[in-house]
């Protein structure tokens, strides 16, 4: 008996039946500075509505080398900040002007249309943090645009674990920020040992290690790789040797087609389009945050013929 050959399009995504599957997240820049990108990953595009991941530093930061993003749109997400050293203060075109420090969240909902602005001033020190994104729903992602902070959050002990809830509930405990759709974000404290997390069957999960190393069901994963696990279990064993950081990101499967391009989501090209246009045209969708650098230029459409990529 021959064995079939697999397919050279098969999915690149390892399978895992019942187990866990590791990808690597791959480097990616963000206003100069190397960034984890570990969603959108071919293969797998969402865990939940989390669309985008981006894990950065620990890196120094001062007035010389600051954290200066400049301003720059969304649409049709939200998008959550979370440090774990350093401080950031956030803009945004709502008037919004909010430091953010470690064991708080920043969630700006972008709706129609949003612009902000992240610096870290005249902090000195190191930086160290996650950038996530969550896909709004077709309901309300024409929404108008809002932002909050809150400062405080709650946490729950499991084993070897303290669990900080983001987002959603873990544990019958359920944080106050205002999301759209059935998902969960938690910090995790691991370590030493084991923790044993209670997970709603019906979402799939990733873990995202920040900080250390902890084994997901006996893998070991660091930082630079997401663990993900299908729909279908009720809990989750994590070990860490010693102490370690880590993500639990969860959600129902996003059951709508989502196309994503610079710092826009949406459902067609033609929306896509829409809103480069009204960024590069300085249109009042997009309205106007006080900061003293530059307006990102929106790179080229890839898809649009007879221009070339970044026209800006
Ligand atoms: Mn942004």
């Amino acid at each position: 008996m021959r064995r079939p050959v697999p397919s050279a399009d098969a999915d690149p995504v390892p399978s895992h039946p019942g187990g866990v599957e590791l990808l690597a997240a791959r480097e990616a820049l963000v206003a100069g500075t190397a960034v984890r990108r570990a969603l959108p990953r071919r293969g797998r595009r969402t865990v939940g509505a989390w669309c985008f991941a981006d894990h950065f530093g620990p890196a120094p930061v001062s007035p010389d080398a600051p954290v200066a993003i400049g301003p720059h749109p969304h649409t049709g997400l939200q998008t959550v900040t979370w440090l774990l050293e350093g401080e950031q203060r956030h803009r945004d075109s709502l008037g919004s002007d909010q430091v953010i420090r470690p064991g708080q969240l920043n969630l700006m909902t972008a709706g129609a249309g949003v612009v902000h602005a992240e610096e870290s001033l005249d902090f000195r020190g190191r930086i160290h943090g996650v950038q996530l994104w969550v896909a709004l729903p077709d309901t309300v992602r024409a929404s108008p645009p809002s932002f909050e902070h809150v400062a405080e959050l709650p946490s729950v002990a499991l084993g070897a674990a303290v669990a900080t809830v983001l987002v959603g509930s873990l544990a019958g405990v359920t944080s106050p920020a205002g999301v759209h759709s059935p998902i969960l974000g938690a910090d995790l404290r691991v370590g030493p040992g084991t923790a044993g997390l209670p997970l709603e069957p019906a979402f799939e999960h990733a873990v995202l290690v920040l900080e250390g190393a902890v084994e997901v069901e006996a893998r070991t994963v660091a930082p630079g790789t997401l663990a993900y696990l299908g729909p279908g279990r009720h809990d989750l064993a994590l070990r860490a040797g010693s102490p370690a950081r880590a993500l639990l990101l969860g959600g129902t499967p996003f059951g709508e087609p989502l196309l994503m391009w610079w710092n826009f989501v949406a459902r067609t090209r033609e929306e896509l389009g829409a809103a480069r246009r009204a960024w590069v045209e300085g249109d009042d969708r997009f309205g106007a945050v006080v900061s003293g650098l530059d307006r990102m230029p929106a790179p080229g459409l890839p898809w649009a013929s007879g221009r070339g990529q970044g026209d800006g």
